[in-house]
């Protein structure tokens, strides 16, 4: 029950589609589950651009207002997801990753890929196998409690095995297990994610473009001259494709360096986002902004303002 006179929330999207049986590690927003989401915020909140949820909390405006973001530039946010935004005349933003344009798949939708063609345990096998010298992945106990709070153990551990090491060693391992299991790098970035074209209409058809990096690594896994080349590049990217340069950015994985703002500011960006799954306070930084995961909405049952998982 929606109980404060006053309720500014951001939800944030990734893949929205129906799940196949096999899309292990993913929790896709179903189509229809997506429609029900958007007519519920529609009915019962104001929904407006990010900067607004965020003003709106730091006034302690009353109301309740929304908005809604999409994450990595996915495909089927195009192709799913804008029909039902359109029909309900709600706005958004999107944020690409910009290396995808050329066809690169970033090593998160790699792992993506893989764990929706082959379990979890069989690439921990491959990564306790072939990599050397680093620790063996677990798979008796949860490796964290602070993301992924809805996917199995195997997936978990792997995932923050290879958010923890270093870039090049995931990255060589993700593109060695690619390739070793058939995949074609180019082809899957084609299909998976939005190209330059879609992102100009998106943009033409009113809605908002920020950055999410070039290449979506975790930034604290980089030197400072790899962080500030992943966000100057993306900017540089979507500021010649659109016209003007983005000023919202999305951390990748949620996760930020401690000089991120002033990196950010320095390249022009007014606003962030985090993955803190609450509403937005009057007292958030406004490189920080908390984002509900459409998981935290699910209206399976009506959407209750104190259900909403808190991020620990
Ligand atoms: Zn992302």
């Amino acid at each position: 029950m929606k109980t404060a006179n006053n309720n500014h929330i951001i939800v944030n999207y990734h893949y929205i589609e129906d799940p196949s049986p096999e899309w292990g590690g993913i929790h896709p927003c179903p189509t229809a589950e997506f429609e029900k989401q958007i007519k519920y915020l529609a009915e019962n909140y104001k929904i407006v651009s990010v900067d607004e949820v965020y003003f709106a909390a730091k006034k302690k405006k009353n109301g309740h207002f929304a908005a809604i973001s999409f994450d990595d530039g996915l495909k089927d946010q195009y192709a799913n997801a804008l029909p039902i935004l359109e029909k309900y005349g709600a706005t958004a933003i999107f944020f690409p990753i910009t290396s995808t344009f050329d066809g690169n798949v970033p090593g998160t939708h790699k792992l993506h890929i893989l764990l929706s063609k082959f379990s979890a345990q069989l690439l921990i096998d491959r990564f306790n196998k072939e990599e050397i010298g680093f620790a063996p992945i677990p798979t008796d106990k949860r490796m964290t409690n602070e993301r992924q709070l809805y996917s199995d153990i195997p997936t978990v551990n792997l995932k923050e095995t290879l958010l923890s090491i270093p870039p090049h060693v995931k990255d060589s391992f993700l593109d060695k297990t690619f390739k070793a299991l058939g995949l074609d790098e180019k082809k899957i970035a084609k299909e998976l994610f939005m190209s330059e074209e879609e992102i100009k209409s998106l943009k033409a058809k009113g809605f908002a473009i920020g950055s999410h990096t070039h290449g979506h690594y975790s930034l604290s896994s980089l030197d400072e001259k790899s962080i500030k080349e992943e966000i100057r590049t993306s900017k540089k990217i979507l500021g010649e494709l659109l016209g003007e340069f983005p000023t919202a950015f999305t951390y990748p994985h949620g996760i930020r360096n401690e000089k991120m703002t002033l990196y950010l500011e320095n390249e022009g960006f007014k606003i962030g986002f985090s993955i803190e799954a609450r509403p937005v306070m009057a007292t958030d930084d406004p490189f920080f902004i908390p984002r509900l995961d459409t998981n935290d909405l699910m209206l399976n049952e009506p959407f209750k303002n104190d259900t909403i998982k808190h991020a620990q």
